[in-house]
């Protein structure tokens, strides 16, 4: 078997109001809130994923909702922009939507030859939704306002800024198995020919721009997708090879993971495939109960009392 990086797993952010962004994504976007579980170092605080059906890496979206936290600023060493492939045609509809839930919003636009509109959730999190030249086959989530026509197929591609271009690109290419497709002034798009979607990393090179401050609307971390824990390891020791730092694999109950900060300054993850999202939850009640890592379920009660209610 090839030892592969499968694009993107997940995407994991900070949120302020838990209710809001819940709100938010299930309903003006209308992802599936695939498992409601709490921050595994902070069990009085929530981690939702959002994703597809199935929760299929490559559409999930994880937030850590800390009230009160404030603002963060886009700029150097972050993933600054998450961007999600919607189907040919829909753009006009998203953009009625964003208008009509005051979401702030710019008209579309073309980038790379796609057409693309861009806007913020309630914490200023910058995102993208394209549609891909490339047909989109990936089933979708749909709910009563946002139908197949019109609902997102996953991550169609992030955008990191940095300023140090060389050595970023050095790990996507020479670890990570992507290849430059194309540039367009100072952003350059990686892709990777191992998946067929989700396989898109932009970098933007901004020498001037100030290092991004992490907190409210800000991406914590992206998560490279592997098949399964050997291959995992395999890429633990190609980043070990390089003298980087990387943790030791990590049970996340949903996937196994190891982190290391890219020489760019970008934290990122390798996740497995398995064991996935039903590991602790029929596919129809996905998300519908809160889950607690077995360390905390003898807490539950008061765990269940501190955190904010959803509805
Ligand atoms: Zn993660």
């Amino acid at each position: 078997m090839k030892n592969e990086i499968l694009g993107i797993h997940h995407i994991t952010a900070i949120a302020g109001n838990a209710k809001k962004n819940y709100d938010f994504y299930t309903r003006v976007l209308g992802l599936r809130l695939v498992k409601k579980t709490v921050n595994f170092d902070d069990p009085n605080t929530y981690h939702f994923y959002y994703g597809d059906e199935h929760g299929n890496p490559g559409s999930i979206l994880t937030f850590f909702p800390w009230e009160g936290i404030g603002a963060g600023r886009r700029g150097t060493r972050q993933v600054t922009e998450i961007g999600y492939s919607v189907p040919a045609g829909s753009l006009d509809f998203w953009q009625k939507r964003l208008e009509e839930n005051n979401v702030i919003y710019n008209k579309p636009a073309v980038k790379f030859g796609e057409r693309y509109l861009t806007f913020l959730d309630p914490d200023g999190l910058k995102f993208e939704l394209t549609e891909a030249q490339t047909p989109d086959s990936r089933p979708q989530w749909e709910t009563a306002a946002i139908t197949k026509a019109h609902a997102t197929h996953g991550f169609h591609h992030i955008t990191i800024t940095t300023n140090k271009m060389e050595a970023t690109a050095a790990i996507l290419t020479g670890v990570l198995g992507y290849r430059l497709l194309t540039t367009e002034v100072n952003r350059s798009r990686f892709i990777t020919d191992a998946v067929a979607h989700a396989a898109i990393v932009d970098l933007v090179e901004a020498p001037g721009e100030t290092i991004g401050h992490l907190a409210g609307g800000s991406v914590h971390h992206v998560a490279f997708r592997v098949k399964d824990e050997a291959t995992l390891m395999y890429f633990r020791d190609q980043i070990v090879k390089l003298g980087l730092n990387i943790t030791e694999k990590i049970d996340r109950n949903y996937f196994y993971s190891l982190y290391f900060r890219e020489p760019g300054g970008v934290l990122f993850e390798l996740a497995t495939d398995n064991p996935g999202f039903t590991i602790d939850e029929p596919l129809e009640e996905l998300g519908s109960h809160l889950k607690l890592p077995a360390q905390y379920e003898s807490n539950r009660t008061i765990i269940e009392g501190i955190l904010p209610k959803l509805d």
